[in-house]
């Protein structure tokens, strides 16, 4: 992966790279044709409310099963995607994927948002609103159900030029979260100053929270700045009770992670819905101070 995040032309020359390059020029032709012939499609994880256990909303997380290599990780063929000028293109797919995804929950009933992850390159890409506002067009009052997912660090990249692209997408009326904080480096007046609705805590900081005294003390006071600038709070991570029970304690808003759902495709969202449904039940009887 570091390797990866040095570039291909570095890394070539030492031993065993010229594997990866080949590996790496044989992921970027494949996903070329990956993108227009359905070879790609997605998975959703669910975000729930910490107080009531109810789902919220759903994560739309990109998944590529290689033909001959398998599983890809989509940070490797995201990456890839970005280096090799395919990222617009595989953007673009994704929104359309999960509008229809979303648009077959909705008619059959199903209350919940999707947020979608975009890459650092697309806040840069000139398209992007229209293309958002285009295939989302017919929803209206839906709009603040569409959650788009930009990690702090793309953020930090150019700053100013981030936040005009926010402002355009936050006029259309979707909601806008900072993924991964904690990981980059901005400040509280940067964050400030960003048409943003919600922050992520970057999951390096949850994983562990149960065992962890200064992980705690990073995510409790990281919820209260939120909370002070009027930021809806999401921790990512979350693989045991005791850590989403601290998570609750402190006031967190939403939670993701293994422990609460792991992502599952669309067809098996509704099922993984009704499921989330009667663990509420049981959350209130365990815990009644967690029901609404
Ligand atoms: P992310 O946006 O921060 O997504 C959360 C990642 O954490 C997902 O990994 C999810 O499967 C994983 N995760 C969720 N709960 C837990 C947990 O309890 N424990 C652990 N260990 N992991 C958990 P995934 O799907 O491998 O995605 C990795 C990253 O790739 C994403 O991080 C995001 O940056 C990028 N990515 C995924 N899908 C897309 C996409 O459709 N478009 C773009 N641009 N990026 C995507
Ligand atoms: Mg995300
Ligand atoms: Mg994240
Ligand atoms: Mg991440």
């Amino acid at each position: 992966e570091q390797a990866l995040q040095q570039g291909v032309a570095v890394t070539r020359y030492e031993p065993g790279q010229d594997e990866n390059h080949l590996r790496e020029l044989k992921l970027v032709s494949d996903l070329h044709s990956a993108i227009r012939h359905g070879g790609l499609h997605m998975n959703y994880q669910p975000k729930l409310d910490n107080r009531t256990g109810q789902l919220l909303q759903v994560e739309a997380l990109v998944r590529w099963i290689h033909p001959e290599l398998g599983f890809i990780s989509p940070e490797e063929f995201i990456f890839l995607a970005e280096q090799s000028g395919q990222i617009h293109d595989l953007t673009d797919h994704i929104l359309q994927r999960v509008a229809d995804d979303a648009r077959a929950w909705f008619n059959a009933g199903l209350d919940a948002g999707v947020a979608i992850n975009l890459s650092a390159m697309d806040l840069t890409w000139p398209a992007l609103t229209d293309r958002v506002a285009s295939i989302f067009g017919g929803w209206h009052h839906n709009m603040a159900r569409i959650t788009l997912e930009v990690t702090e660090s793309a953020l930090m990249d150019d700053p100013e030029e981030a936040m005009a692209t926010l402002n355009r997408l936050r006029d259309l009326g979707v909601t806008l979260s900072v993924d991964d904080f904690g990981t980059g480096y901005s400040s509280l007046s940067q964050l400030r100053k960003l048409p943003v609705q919600e922050l992520k805590i970057d999951k390096s900081f949850v994983l562990k929270l149960n065992s962890e005294p200064q992980d705690q003390l990073i995510v409790k006071s990281t919820i209260d700045m939120a909370h002070g600038l009027g930021l809806k709070v999401v921790a990512e991570g979350i693989e045991n009770l005791a850590t989403w029970k601290l998570l609750q304690t402190w006031g967190c808003d939403l939670g993701q992670g293994f422990y609460l759902s792991r992502p599952v495709s669309a067809d098996d969202l509704a099922q993984t819905a009704v499921a989330l449904a009667e663990r509420q039940l049981d959350l209130a009887e365990i815990m009644p101070e967690h029901s609404s």
